[in-house]
């Protein structure tokens, strides 16, 4: 069946698979360095999810206030819970000053101080003087800083003569025999062609798999296909258990509203009508990190306070804010209330629950963005051919939890820091080597076995047992019962899909079949996360176990790493978290308890 199909062939130096804010920064990057590069992307450029990132982008610039790159790492270190790298966090914070100012210089409208510098707004977690003062660290164009960032990058993409080949859904990595990544099949969604693309390096940048939760702030192509590819590749995902709950998603929708809209002095309320993060986080209050304040919500409702006639949410005000800083700092953030909840957030406030917002697990990467994998005893064996970037990857810079407005300072540093690596490493227009063909006959055999799929079971109903069983399952406070439990239903799910049915078996925009094939992906995600989670006995960042509820850095100081197989069975093993620093201007921050 597989050879039926008719295949065209593209070769380049560098393929980059996604065109959210890490695919395009990287693409960027390749092509200005002369590499030939193709960014393959299943949705237009400029509606990848990085469009709806609001708050935006930390750096310590320093424009409104004291501020240095070694406070930043100190914060996300912590904000880490001490399960980041601090190897990568030191490049990340540092390297994000000159990434910024880049960015500016490429065109991003950031909004502005009175005197012309960039605009920056405080964020939850980000401190100065290592926990003392409340840091201004956040770098935004209003509330729509993703939407800013992506135009900009497609724009210079293009200049750069970047080739994007658009709604092209990649279906698997091709992967040689000696475990080298030479390229990419895709199926071209408008005409149904396959189309087999060559490079010295694939980069994934497919974002994260939100999509596995029910209520969740991601898109709803964010189904994490690259991480899919990559167990399929027989590798690894790290830190699958960490997922972090935004705390403020609108009741109902899960459409979020921005941690900005509390740096601007937004705060919450219960039922009481008290400011209950006065007693969770004294000093931060309500600009402690993510996960303190999803728990702090969490609790208040389970113990009777919460807001609504069932009792089952809480409040954000931003009314006493006044009409022109909402108008000019959180437009966006109005206009999603009064949608989303009828609220007019001038005169009352607005219905908010913890919504799953942020994968801190993926495929692990090195700093410069290439794939490692832990090979005869060695954690930090490179994958050769292969690089991951942004929400699809763990560097690991967020550790156990990721501090808000940190993600687009992930996808802007690490995408121009796998640029560089790629031109590197690639020579243009180096030869590509021969791939036998059973290599593309076995992406196109799995392609058929979904495509042909004849069971009794629609796609839409595993896929909402699925989402269903992980916000039940794997929520903001587990246990070992309610993870076993999920465990087995994740694990019967998985196996259901054998008798899934694609209705329509045509190629040509079939959303039916597109729809499951990202099915195929979510399954062995959800998989990973609920096996690092029932795994993990311990409570680390956004991974809250009732029956463990401390910390454990003796025994748990250690990065997850998740091998699921074809067939659903799970291997775990860990590796050690890098406790070193890249240079000696920082030392390495020792784990502590973690308060705001
Ligand atoms: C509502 C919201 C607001 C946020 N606000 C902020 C913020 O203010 N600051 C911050 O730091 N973070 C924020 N975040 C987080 C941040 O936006 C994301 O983590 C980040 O945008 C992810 O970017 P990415 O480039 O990794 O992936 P994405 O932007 O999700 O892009 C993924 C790309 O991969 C492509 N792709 C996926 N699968 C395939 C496939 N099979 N074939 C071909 N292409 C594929 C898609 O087409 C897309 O182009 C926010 C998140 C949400 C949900």
């Amino acid at each position: 069946m597989a050879n039926s199909y008719e295949i065209t062939d593209h070769t380049y130096d560098v393929l980059v698979v996604g065109a959210g804010g890490a695919g395009l920064r990287a693409t960027l990057g390749m092509a200005a360095s002369g590499l030939s590069t193709a960014c393959i992307t299943k949705v237009f450029p400029t509606r990848s999810h990085t469009v709806a990132a609001q708050g935006g982008m930390s750096a310590s610039l320093g424009n409104m206030g004291d501020d240095d790159w070694r406070w930043h790492m100190y914060d996300t270190v912590k904000g880490s819970d001490w399960l980041g790298d601090q190897d990568a966090i030191e490049y990340m914070c540092r390297e994000a000053v000159p990434a910024i100012v880049e960015l500016e210089h490429y065109g991003v409208p950031f909004s502005r101080t009175d005197d012309g510098k960039i605009y920056q707004r405080p964020f939850g977690g980000m401190t100065t003087h290592y926990g003392e003062g409340i840091a201004q660290r956040t770098c935004a164009a209003a509330d729509r800083t993703g939407h800013a960032i992506l135009h900009t990058l497609y724009q210079q993409s293009l200049k750069h003569n970047a080739e994007f080949f658009i709604e092209y859904f990649a279906l698997d990595l091709l992967m040689a025999e000696d475990g080298t990544c030479c390229g990419v099949m895709a199926i071209d969604l408008a005409t149904g062609k396959l189309h087999r693309f060559r490079g010295h390096e694939v980069l994934l940048a497919t974002g994260g798999y939100g999509r596995t939760y029910f209520s969740c702030t991601s898109a709803h192509t964010c189904t994490g296909d690259g991480n899919a590819m990559a167990l399929r590749a027989g590798l690894p995902l790290q830190d699958m258990e960490f997922v972090q709950f935004h705390p403020t998603g609108i009741y109902g929708s899960g459409c979020l509203i921005t941690e900005g809209s509390r740096g601007e002095g937004g705060y919450l309320t219960n039922a009481n009508g008290e400011r209950f993060m006065e007693r969770y986080a004294p000093n931060a209050k309500d600009l402690a990190s993510r996960d303190v304040v999803s728990r702090s919500m969490t609790m208040e409702i389970n113990e009777g306070r919460g807001v609504g006639a069932e009792g089952d949410h809480i409040h954000l005000h931003l009314e006493h804010l006044g009409a022109d800083v909402i108008a000019e700092r959180l437009p966006g953030i109005a206009e999603s209330a009064r949608i989303f909840a009828d609220i007019d957030v001038n005169k009352d406030p607005i219905p908010v629950l913890p919504t799953v917002h942020y994968n801190m697990g993926g495929v692990p990467t090195n700093y410069h963005g290439e794939v490692v994998n832990l090979v005869d005893g060695n954690p930090d064996h490179v994958v050769p051919g292969l690089m991951a970037i942004g929400e699809a990857a763990c560097v690991s810079v967020h550790g156990a939890n990721r501090l808000g407005s940190n993600s687009l300072l992930d996808l802007i540093v690490f995408g121009r820091a796998a640029a560089k690596r790629a031109a590197e490493l690639v020579k243009a227009d180096t030869p590509h080597r021969s791939l036998p063909d059973h290599v593309t006959d076995k992406v196109l055999d799995r392609f058929d076995g979904i495509r042909f799929a004849e069971g009794d079971t629609s796609t839409a109903e595993i896929r909402l047992d699925l989402q269903k069983t992980m916000q039940s399952h794997a929520a903001v406070f587990r246990t070992g019962e309610s993870l076993t439990t999920g465990m087995e239903k994740v694990n019967g799910l998985n196996a259901s899909f054998s008798n899934v049915s694609v209705a329509d078996k045509s190629m040509i925009w079939n959303t039916d079949l597109i729809e499951t094939l990202e099915l195929s992906n979510l399954l062995p995600q959800a998989v990973a996360t609920v096996a690092s989670a029932l795994n993990r006995e311990e409570s680390r960042g956004a991974h809250a176990r009732d029956d463990f509820k401390d910390r454990d850095d003796e025994k748990w100081m250690k990065h997850s790493l998740a091998n699921v197989s074809a067939t659903g069975e799970v291997r775990m093993e860990y590796r050690p978290v890098h406790m070193t620093t890249m240079s000696d201007e920082v030392e390495v921050f020792p784990p502590k308890a973690r308060v705001y």
